[in-house]
């Protein structure tokens, strides 16, 4: 509860998004500094789109869909590691193309049960190179594809798959959307390679619950940043919800892609052999489907799983990756820029799709960067 009385209590921070970049801010303020800091969300919970809690059932899900921690970055892991312990887990992903679940991204396996083949590694490179397609110069996201793995093998697992997620095609899309994902003549069947791959043993929210216990931290969950009026005070804000709203969308909407979840329990124990298996037809109206205890580990005579349905309406989740889109974006950085007290960090506040590692990483820069000029506690 915000005080009511008509002195306004004054913190050094505000920090607005209670997700991995407003938590590990917070987290850092308070106990390195020892600066008062007030976080607010306008959801009901902490962490974000990270934010996990267990169903009527009492499996434990992921509401804004499944989030598997991976980096190369020491620095992330031993500093998240202070508040969760870890269990190792290797992400994999199936396709479920043509009558078959097959390895995703394409691999040795994916060719040779599509093709019926039995390659080895230097076979499945030369069937690759046989069928990529030489381009000039790639422009788009189907062209990093396409001058990969060619024409068929992009209409089997992109093609639909990149317009049901975007809404667009994939030719309207900027190339950095396909470069993420690689292509293997090998076996290996990981999502990731990073050197580090692993679940928070008892989930992120209890991982963001230790970070902000500290006496110098307040949370106050269901508070809208515009809401807030002049029950309080602070000396800085940070800012990491969408920096165009916060903005007034003085220059029109960015635009982002959100997703519709629809979770389900079913009684039974398992649905499918991993955790997430994608739907690239086109006239399969969800992308995909996570089943949690994959992730979690958890043991549980019944299994929960979500469908995504990627739309144009709800929450903004994927910031669209396209030369007006980043323009736009370029003027509320100029307007950022010039807004003196406010720092807009976090992947809404700087309109960029970040892994969790990475926002992780910006608000530990951010932190260090401050700590350099930080003033003596309020002692307020
Ligand atoms: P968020 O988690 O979005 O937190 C921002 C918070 O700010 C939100 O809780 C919001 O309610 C709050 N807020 C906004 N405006 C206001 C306001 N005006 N007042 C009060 N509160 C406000 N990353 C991975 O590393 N691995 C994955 O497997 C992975 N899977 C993902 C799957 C999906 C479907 C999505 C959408 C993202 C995934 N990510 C994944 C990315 C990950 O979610 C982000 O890196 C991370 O959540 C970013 O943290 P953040 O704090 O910047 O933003």
């Amino acid at each position: 509860m915000l005080p009511t009385s008509h002195a306004p209590e004054t913190f050094d921070y505000l920090i607005v998004g209670a997700g991995f970049a407003g938590c590990v801010l917070a987290e850092r303020l308070a106990s390195q500094l020892g600066l008062r800091v007030l976080l607010i969300d306008r959801r009901d919970h902490l962490g974000g789109n990270a934010y996990d809690c267990t169903d009527a059932a009492g499996v434990l899900v992921h509401r804004y869909g499944p989030h598997i921690f991976h980096t190369n970055a020491q620095k992330v892991v031993d500093y998240l590691s202070q508040f969760t312990r870890w269990r190792p887990y290797q992400h994999r992903v199936l396709a479920d193309v043509q009558g078959q679940q097959l390895p995703m991204p394409i691999n040795l396996t994916t060719i040779n049960r599509l093709y019926g083949l039995s390659l080895d590694s230097a076979g499945a490179a030369a069937f690759l190179a046989a069928r990529a397609t030489a381009l000039p110069e790639l422009r788009s996201s189907r062209d990093v594809v396409v001058s990969q793995v060619g024409e068929e093998l992009y209409r089997t697992f992109f093609e639909g798959y990149t317009r049901k997620q975007w809404g667009r095609d994939a030719t309207e899309l900027d190339k950095s959307v396909t470069a993420r994902v690689p292509t293997r003549t090998d076996a290996d069947d990981r999502y990731f390679q990073d050197r580090f791959q692993c679940m928070p043993l008892e989930g992120y929210t209890r991982m963001f619950e230790r970070m902000v216990d500290h006496p110098n931290i307040r949370f106050l969950p269901d508070t809208d940043h515009a809401e807030l009026g002049g029950t309080v005070r602070w000396r800085h804000l940070v800012y990491t919800g969408p920096v165009d709203e916060f903005f007034g969308y003085c220059f029109g909407p960015l635009p982002y892609r959100s997703l519709r979840f629809e979770h389900r329990t079913l009684d039974q124990e398992w649905l499918q052999p991993v955790a997430v298996v994608n739907y690239p037809a086109p006239e399969v109206p969800y992308t995909r489907i996570t089943e949690y205890k994959h992730l979690t580990g958890q043991r549980h005579p019944r299994t929960s799983i979500t469908h995504e349905y990627p739309t144009d309406q709800g929450d903004p989740y994927y910031p669209i990756p396209a030369p007006e889109n980043a323009a736009l974006y370029e003027r509320y950085a100029q307007l950022a820029e010039q807004t003196p007290g406010v720092t807009f960090t976090g992947r809404l506040g700087t309109y960029r799709y970040y892994n969790m590692d990475q926002v992780v990483a910006q608000s530990l820069a951010l932190f260090a960067r401050i700590a350099q000029t930080a003033p003596a506690a309020s002692g307020v």
